[in-house]
């Protein structure tokens, strides 16, 4: 068995070091066939997640030609295309690397006893986390809710050091056929917003450690003061990379706890960011429910709004509230969004228009070329109340006075919003060539009024809150 091929299925890893998966494929002396599958799992992503994948694969499957291997490419349910596969190939096993969301867990769960019982070595892998979920314990054994506390367990511990690149794959004698990736569109969803986003993309490992590499080499040293600007270059817009797996956790680990023992003073404070994404992941682990009902049961009886005319307005970056709309619109022209932008459009969302925390999620979920099942949710659900370690109801951000600390000379308002820049730049114009046409927008002659009064907003979320009695 041991010298038949071993299948690698290829998901959220597409990176080639610190690649543990990947590694003890190397050393296995075993003929190597990485296999990507469009199962029903993918087809259903976001509209700008399944761009950005394709994209991902494209520059994976280049990298693993540069090592004498191939990325083949097909399509089904993943249990079938395996077992066809393994049946193709003769091979003796198939390999993964971990993911945590309930579908792909539940997925996995299936290929593994299927395979099994076939008499199929099949194995997952860590890798994309540092710290597997069910490691990391309280006292009592049970799972952190509180972020301070995971983070007092885990920032002391130790990561294992990033496997280097394999030089080498050694490739199976005949290559099993593979669909083009051309052929399945990954991008058909985005339209005409592509040709926007597309400049402001940061595709594969090769991008991913330069970036890693620049912000150590500077920004870093900005980030725990300036990281809250979203005018500023302060952090590493690296969750793009992270989220396909085109950079590994323990690497920004590594290279990060370097630059603490040379005493970088935001070094600290970005590991303590990446420890956020880990900490989502052990929420969504221990609580799987965290993607689709309030975390907090008592939040189940708070009269949210369902989907409604104000959250279009919302989506479409035009509720004529500044800082809200900028942020909307960033999201459209770059695919990604800055956090405190992030943190004020969620709050509007679900506290000064009242509407359920559900339906920015899913927006975000199509929107977002870092869109990750994790941060998502606890995102949302941090920013609404209902979540876990999250900020209390009674915490309404205020976007004007959001705007005036953390967007002082309006640079980034003006970045995105046509309407209040004159003449409006790349970026601002970008919004409208990029939004879906149906919307029929074209750049107003004047900047929309407000959708709601802040004042008004924040009182009757409140009452609705204290009504309720909802727990914060
Ligand atoms: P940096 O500041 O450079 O931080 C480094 C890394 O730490 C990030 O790449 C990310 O992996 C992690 N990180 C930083 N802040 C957070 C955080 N608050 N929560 C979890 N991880 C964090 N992040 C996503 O990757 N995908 C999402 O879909 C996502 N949705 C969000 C939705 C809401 C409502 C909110 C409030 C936050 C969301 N986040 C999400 C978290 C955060 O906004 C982004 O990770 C961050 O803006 C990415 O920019 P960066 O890579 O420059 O981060």
């Amino acid at each position: 068995m041991s010298d038949t091929p071993l299948i690698l299925w290829v998901r959220r890893d597409l990176r080639l070091s610190d690649n543990p998966m990947l590694a003890q494929a190397a050393k296995s002396g075993r003929a190597v066939v990485p296999v990507f599958i469009l199962d029903p799992e993918t087809e259903s992503l976001g509209a700008a997640a399944k761009w950005r994948l394709g994209l991902g694969l494209a520059a994976f499957a280049r990298a693993l030609e540069g090592i004498g291997s191939k990325l083949i490419l097909r399509r089904g349910p993943a249990l079938e295309v395996l077992q066809g596969l393994r049946a193709e190939l003769g091979a003796g096993a198939v390999h993964w690397a971990r993911l945590y969301d309930a579908p792909a867990k539940a997925r996995d769960t299936q290929v593994k006893s299927a395979l099994r019982g076939d008499g199929i070595e099949a194995q997952s892998h860590a890798g994309h986390l540092l710290y597997e979920p069910w490691t990391v314990q309280t006292g009592q054994g049970g799972y952190y809710k509180v972020y301070s506390a995971f983070w007092r367990n885990v920032k002391t511990r130790e990561v294992s050091f990033p496997a280097a690149a394999p030089k080498t794959l050694k490739a199976p004698e005949n290559w099993p056929a593979s669909d083009l990736l051309d052929d399945w569109q990954m991008g058909r969803a985005m339209d005409r917003g592509a040709a926007v986003v597309l400049p402001h993309l940061g595709v594969g490992e090769g991008v991913a450690q330069t970036r890693l590499a620049d912000f150590l080499d500077g920004p870093v040293m900005r980030y725990k003061d300036r990281r809250d600007f979203p005018a500023e270059d302060a952090t590493s817009r690296l969750s793009e990379n992270l989220t396909y797996g085109e950079i590994g956790p323990r690497s920004i680990w590594h290279a990060t706890q370097r630059m603490m023992h040379e005493g970088s003073i935001g070094a600290e404070h970005f590991l303590k960011e990446l420890a956020w994404r880990e900490f989502a992941y052990h929420l969504l682990h221990h609580s799987p429910h965290i993607t689709s009902r309030n975390w907090r049961e008592e939040w189940d009886s708070f009269p949210w709004r369902g989907d409604n005319d104000d959250a279009e307005l919302w989506r479409r970056g035009m509720s004529g509230e500044p800082f809200v709309d900028a942020a909307m619109r960033e999201m459209y022209v770059t695919g990604t969004m800055h956090n405190r932008a992030r943190m004020i459009v969620a709050s509007y969302l679900t506290k000064h228009l009242m509407t359920d925390w559900r339906v920015g999620q899913r927006w975000f979920e199509d929107c977002l070329i870092d869109w990750d099942p994790a941060s998502n949710a606890m995102g949302w659900q941090w920013a609404a109340g209902s979540g876990p370690d999250a900020t209390p109801y009674f915490r309404v951000f205020n976007p004007e006075t959001q705007a005036k600390k953390f967007d002082p000379k309006a640079l980034y308002r003006h970045r995105f919003i046509a309407e209040l820049a004159s003449p409006p730049g790349p970026d601002a114009r970008g919004f409208f060539n990029a939004v879906p046409r149906s919307w029929d927008l074209d750049v107003p002659s004047r900047y929309p009024d407000r959708l709601v009064e802040l004042s008004f907003g924040r009182k009757r979320a409140l009452e609705a809150y204290s009504v309720r009695g909802t727990a914060a």
